[in-house]
């Protein structure tokens, strides 16, 4: 059996199916029913957050012979068949990374002028469009001015900044969200359940949030996981497949602070360093956890909290062993020590030294109280 990777085994196919990014796919909907195309859309956004894909689907649902009421594709006529077999004419795609010259521009041109031999529109998608050279991009705009009633562009970037203005302002924008980890998790279930993987809600959440953003990340990383544990995805697997520093210290290490017990940060941290993690890695999660915990402070910034729900529970019951000022204290001097971590002389104890502070806030507040 041929293997696909999960990436492309569940890459959407219609816009009720993309996650994350409802808003975009609405409105693209609303434009297909009210018959509204524009000739040319920029679709901005971080890496893998579904931009391609978004398109893809767009240009076979306008192409789609027997749309479904819903404004979707059939994916049954004739040309839904030839988009989702990887074989319609009337998609054609450019990754501006690799093919930025003019000449690459000049035969995506040549191409522009032919109208499609089965369908409406003939759809350009411009992948990394900031990488075009500027003689590409001024042998572009010509085109982009005054392009044919049949043609359609979907110019699409990470990098909107690099945009040239005369671009920009002749294209509908659209700026995709970053994949939440909610959102992430969710489809990552769906998949397991799909290919009858059994998994523990935190495992997923740690490939969720490794992603940082991106589904596509995501789903690697899951199919990685799989490879190397097979059809059962615990938490302690990923965490060691991922070289991540597992939750528990964080919250030992907060109780710890909380009791004065510098002695026992020291070996918590100890204990860090001989599982083969290095002082700035755990400065950096240390920060991410005292920031969730004061997060966990207020009833409106606790769904800024991306972690599952199971932890959540551990966080919120922390949170409220600590009073914000702890944790605005704990914050100002993690974040210190991440700042000079890299011209400090001796790590260790740069690291160390933080960690004797940090035992020693409620010290230093009761003395002060007195
Ligand atoms: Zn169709």
């Amino acid at each position: 059996m041929e293997y696909i990777v999960s990436a492309r085994k569940y890459r959407p196919s219609t816009f009720a199916t993309v996650e994350g990014q409802e808003n975009i796919t609405a409105t693209l909907k609303n434009a297909i029913k009210n018959n509204q195309l524009a000739h040319a859309y920029l679709f901005c956004g971080p890496r893998g957050v579904g931009k391609t894909t978004c398109a893809r689907i767009f240009a076979k649902t306008i192409n789609c012979q027997a749309i479904t009421s819903d404004f979707e594709a059939c994916n049954e006529c004739a040309s839904c068949k030839s988009f989702n077999e990887q074989r319609s004419y009337n998609i054609h795609e450019l990754d501006a990374a690799s093919n930025n010259s003019v000449d690459d521009i000049r035969l995506l041109i040549d191409k522009v002028r032919v109208p499609p031999q089965m369908g409406k529109y003939s759809v350009y998608i411009i992948d990394e469009v900031h990488m075009l050279s500027q003689a590409a991009f001024n042998a572009f705009l010509k085109t982009l001015e005054e392009p044919p009633n049949h043609a359609i562009f979907i110019l699409a970037t990470t990098e909107k900044h690099k945009i040239l203005p005369t671009i920009l302002s002749r294209c509908q924008t659209f700026d995709f969200n970053r994949i939440t980890v909610e959102t992430a998790v969710q489809h990552l279930k769906y998949v397991a359940e799909k290919e009858q993987i059994a998994y523990e809600d935190e495992a997923l959440n740690v490939i969720a949030t490794k992603a940082d953003g991106a589904m596509r990340d995501a789903l690697s990383i899951f199919d990685q996981i799989v490879a190397f544990s097979g059809r059962n995805i615990t938490y302690q697997q990923v965490i060691a497949n991922l070289n991540v520093l597992d939750y528990d210290y964080y919250f030992r290490i907060t109780d710890a602070f909380l009791v004065e017990d510098t002695t026992n940060s020291l070996l918590i941290f100890n204990d860090i360093l001989n599982h083969g993690f290095d002082g700035s890695h755990f400065l950096n999660g240390l920060s991410s956890h005292l920031r969730d915990l004061l997060m966990c402070k207020d009833s409106q910034t606790v769904n800024l909290l991306e972690v599952g729900a199971s932890i959540k529970q551990r966080y919120l019951e922390q949170a409220q062993k600590c009073d914000a000022e702890f944790l605005f204290e704990a914050l100002k001097i993690v974040t210190n020590s991440e700042l000079n971590y890299r011209i400090a002389r001796n790590k260790r104890l740069h690291v160390e030294f933080a960690l004797i502070s940090l035992s020693r806030i409620v010290t230093e507040k009761k003395k002060q109280l007195n």
